[in-house]
């Protein structure tokens, strides 16, 4: 057996019942640790999740596959993964300081509807993605924010009675130089941070860095609550520490999220949940990179957005968006654009193509072998997706495996990558031939008509799509398409 076999060839280590071994990049040390559960068997892991005033974009979406490997990752190797991904729907202000606009409230406005109804129905539309990314959302519990208040305040309660928060007539703040390690995650310069938090010293705050745990009231505020401080609404950091201690306990193994929100948003959290709770807060720190189109970030501000709306009204399955993140690692930055995921898209149609063979000359059963090891050992270093990627794909294609070697292999891969592969028949595969020709012209036809207002054209337009037996809904993004159920 040679070192990949000893170090990663079996599931479980039955001499010491330890898990086989997998190894994270750590944010906090910016570098790739053996990972250690605190508790024998068990993970408890958050996801920093969306706001929800509009509908989320396929950058939203990487966290949640991030989250997703991990879990995997860690599930096939014996861990039981307890995991939460919030839901923020409380006024959350635009950018990441503590002025600006209220999101919820702009949503809100926006839709002539209330904060809560825009929440309900941006987060059934993210959860839904995720669900359709083969994310199993039935393993995630998604709290909102708002259901979190009095929670929010026992925290902010507890940092005031411990001497680490100030009041201001605006809000509740926490004061960061009474935190000696504020700002250790991820090699922060001080002077970044400060620059960044510049405009709110004029305030009173008595450091840039320090924010508010609390804001008092304005006068229209849509969403309010009493509290020790007066009516008013929570800071944005605080809804994570206090859902993580309710949720996942004091001290957690893994928290995930963008790696927009390690700079500011994670230092706050660590800041808040340590000076309150005494004791460590998150041991492992992981964030992905971001998801960017033209050259940019993919963000509702910048105007560059897809939805995965968009990928299944262009007759796209949306496992090929699942397919193109999984061949770049997760701290990579990936380029979107139409021609890749219509390669993505090629790849997993291949993919299943060639598994449906094996399939067959395996008859479904599967044998171990040395490229299941290497398999699993890409994965388990750091989620290595793309190379875990070119080695099913090296193997499928060589001769130097039996059919029941590769059975094995498609095993594991549909286990890690979640990639339906062993079991086709269970899922319907949409590929762009899955929507007929006429109906796809209507459609343009239909687009046409409307951007130049003629709307009786545009209705008879929706009635022949509809004889046809698809629907078309008006997403935010453009028409949506999809099969209707009777
Ligand atoms: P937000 O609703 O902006 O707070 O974002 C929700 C999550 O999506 C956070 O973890 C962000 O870091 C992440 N995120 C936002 N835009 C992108 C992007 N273009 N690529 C990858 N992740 C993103
Ligand atoms: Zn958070």
């Amino acid at each position: 057996m040679g070192w990949l076999a000893r170090m990663f060839g079996k599931q479980k280590d039955s001499t010491r019942n330890r898990p086989a071994p997998v190894f994270f990049t750590n944010t906090l040390s910016g570098s790739k640790e053996l990972f250690i559960s605190q508790r024998p068997g068990i993970v408890t892991m958050y996801t920093c999740g969306p706001t929800v005033y509009g509908q989320q974009h396929i950058g939203n979406l990487r966290p949640g596959m991030l989250a997703d490997t991990i879990a995997r990752t860690l599930t096939a190797v014996g861990y039981r993964v307890q995991r939460v991904i919030n839901i923020t729907d409380v006024g959350h202000l635009v950018g990441d300081g503590d002025g600006g606009e209220d999101k919820m409230a702009v949503g809100a406005r926006q839709e002539k509807v209330t904060p809560e109804t825009i929440a309900t129905r941006y987060m059934k539309m993210f959860i839904d993605n995720l669900d359709d990314l083969h994310i199993d959302t039935n393993d995630i519990r998604f709290p909102r924010a708002t259901e979190y208040i009095k929670e929010q305040i026992a925290l902010a309660k507890t940092l005031e009675e411990k001497g680490f928060a100030y009041y201001l007539p605006d809000g509740l703040y926490f004061d960061t130089q009474k935190f000696p390690n504020y700002g250790n995650l991820g090699g922060l310069a001080h002077a970044s941070l400060e620059a960044g938090a510049r405009v709110e010293v004029a305030r009173g705050k008595r450091h840039p860095t320090d924010f508010v745990l609390w804001r008092t009231a304005k006068l229209n505020d849509l969403q309010q609550w009493d509290s020790p401080w007066g009516r008013g609404n929570p800071g944005w950091h605080i809804e994570c520490s206090a859902m993580i201690r309710s949720l996942l306990g004091q001290e957690i193994d893994i928290h995930t999220g963008g790696e927009d929100l390690a700079q500011i948003h994670h230092n706050n959290e660590i800041a808040q949940s340590e000076a309150a709770n005494g004791r460590t807060f998150v041991h492992y720190w992981m964030h992905n990179a971001f998801l960017t189109m033209g050259g940019e970030k993919i963000s509702k501000s910048l105007g560059n957005v897809v939805y995965l709306s968009d990928i299944v009204a262009k007759g796209f399955n949306p496992l090929a968006l699942r397919y193109f993140f999984l061949q770049a690692h997760y701290r990579t930055p990936l380029s979107f654009s139409w021609d890749a995921l219509a390669g993505a898209a090629s790849a997993l149609e291949r993919l299943q193509k060639i598994a449906g063979d094996i399939e067959e000359e395996s008859k479904r059963k599967s044998a171990p072998s040395e490229v299941r090891i290497q398999f699993l050992a890409a994965i388990r270093d750091d989620l290595a997706t793309p190379q875990a990627l070119s080695i099913l794909w090296d193997s499928l294609k060589s001769e130097d495996y039996t059919p029941e070697e590769k059975w094995g292999l498609l095993e594991d891969a549909e286990a890690h990558l979640g990639l339906p592969l062993t079991n086709l028949a269970a899922v319907p595969v949409l590929k762009d031939t899955d929507i007929p020709k006429e109906v796809r012209d209507s459609l343009t036809l239909r687009e046409a008509a409307r951007t130049s207002k003629d709307f009786a054209a545009a209705d008879r337009l929706r009635s022949e799509i509809e004889n046809s037996g698809y629907r078309v809904d008006d997403g935010p993004n453009g028409p949506v398409l999809t099969k209707r159920t009777l």
